[in-house]
């Protein structure tokens, strides 16, 4: 017997039908906003991802020599992929640059619920858009994916890492660390920071402002508690949220939150989380934001906004709310009765196949009231019956296996009855 690498899941049919659900919801919404699919290696040199989060990540990721002696890991996320697609390659496209890509990620965490080492991710990114149009345009893109999947109970909090950026007066290396330290709401590791930074009163200010989360009085609020720095921030919120209403955007769907803080040193502006109040302590669906990447790859500076969504904490959101039915059986089972049957009964079962429904047929050399019972069990919408005198008409019994009727239907107008469904 062997067991699966820790952190990983197999998944059943009735999880791939909802996995792919939520995906197809995904490309159908993205597609619908103009974005492209594209698609990036799985593993890519260890380098690319230490450049974009810094050393620290190496701990966090699946890393590996190939045979030729590289360093390579296995992707964590998909933006420093697509950023050195788009730096190497994509720049030259007409701007703004809008894509999406989907699959599985690699992350070496502690495993547990809606934690793996292997989960799914939606990605979606605007490279060299206006901040303001990109910023509401991706958050538009991340809710609406979310009402399409079935989602009523979840919410976005937006900030504004230039808020607290403008409010640091240090370089952007001791603001990491600050950053950092609010984003994990580690307020000893904050005090000690801007202890030894010899700048301890901003702790109580900083403090209270990642509280502050609700409607546009939040924005005031945390302005007073800063002395006006920032303001710039503020401003650009507020039109945010203007911009999310003509999209059709519910104020019951957002909140700011000027405690979204997002650690990692590339975010400049608007930031956002999304949550499922339903999943406990991994409640987070997804995140992004405003960035600004491609000059570390070794491109020029472009303005940048995107986000991932967990395709595992949204399949389980949805299961949590009772979006998801029955997984839906077979359109039709083909059921010969009696060996002379079979033949003409494979033909049908091509017949339907090719029509694109979805037909099946005995594979165990099971007799007529067997097959009918696995057909029940497996939720087969229909049987269809092929006997001597079905045979000789150039007909089938039609079972409609919901409300047990059976009638005749001639072969050639069987595919138009099964599409009525
Ligand atoms: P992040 O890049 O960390 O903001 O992740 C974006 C989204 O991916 C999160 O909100 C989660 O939904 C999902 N995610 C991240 N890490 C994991 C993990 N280890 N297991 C499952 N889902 C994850």
């Amino acid at each position: 017997m062997f067991e699966r690498p820790r952190g990983t899941n197999d998944w059943t049919p009735q999880d791939m039908a909802k996995r792919r659900y939520v995906e197809s919801r995904f490309v159908q919404v993205a597609e619908s906003f103009g974005f492209r699919e594209i698609q990036t290696p799985i593993f890519e040199s260890l380098e690319l991802f230490a450049a974009k989060s810094g050393p620290g990540v190496v701990e966090e990721l699946y890393a590996f020599k190939d045979k030729g002696n590289r360093d390579l890991a296995l992707r964590p996320e998909f933006t420093a992929s697509i950023v050195r697609f788009y730096v190497n390659e994509l720049r030259s496209l007409p701007k703004p640059v809008k894509v999406y890509c989907y699959g599985p990620a690699f992350r070496y965490e502690e495993p547990q619920k809606g934690r793996y080492r292997e989960f799914g991710q939606l990605d979606a990114e605007v490279i060299g858009g206006a901040a303001l149009a990109s910023d509401a345009e991706v958050i538009a893109l991340a809710i609406g994916t979310m009402r399409a999947i079935g989602l009523k109970q979840v919410r976005a909090r937006i900030g504004h890492i230039g808020m607290l950026r403008a409010y640091l007066p240090f370089g952007p290396a001791e603001q990491a660390i600050v950053l950092h330290a609010l984003d994990k709401r580690n307020f000893d590791m904050l005090e000690d920071e801007l202890t030894r930074l010899r700048h301890e009163p901003l702790a109580d200010p900083l403090k209270r402002v990642v509280a502050l989360h609700g409607g546009a009085g939040v924005l005031e609020e945390a302005r007073e508690i800063l002395g006006g720095k920032g303001g710039e921030a503020f401003d650009f919120l507020r039109q945010l949220s203007e911009q999310l209403a003509h999209y059709g955007i519910l104020p019951s769907e957002f909140e700011f939150d000027m405690g979204v803080v997002r650690g990692l040193d590339y975010y400049t502006g608007m930031v956002f989380e999304l949550d499922s109040p339903n999943l406990g302590a991994e409640k987070q669906v997804g995140g992004g934001g405003a960035y600004t990447l491609a000059e570390v790859f070794g491109g020029e500076p472009v303005a940048q906004t995107g986000f991932a969504l967990g395709v595992d904490r949204l399949v389980m959101a949805a299961e949590a709310e009772g979006v998801f039915g029955p997984v839906p059986g077979l359109d039709a089972y083909v059921v010969p009765i009696g060996e002379s049957a079979r033949g003409r009964a494979l033909e049908i079962l091509t017949t339907l196949r090719a029509a694109g429904l979805r037909a099946d047929i005995d594979l165990v050399g099971r007799g007529p009231s067997k097959n009918l019972d696995y057909a029940n069990v497996t939720r087969a919408r229909y049987a269809v019956l092929l006997g001597e005198r079905e045979l000789k008409a150039e007909a089938v019994g039609l079972r409609d296996l919901k409300t047990g009727q059976q009638r005749e239907v001639a072969v050639r107008a069987l595919v138009e009855e099964l599409r009525k469904g």
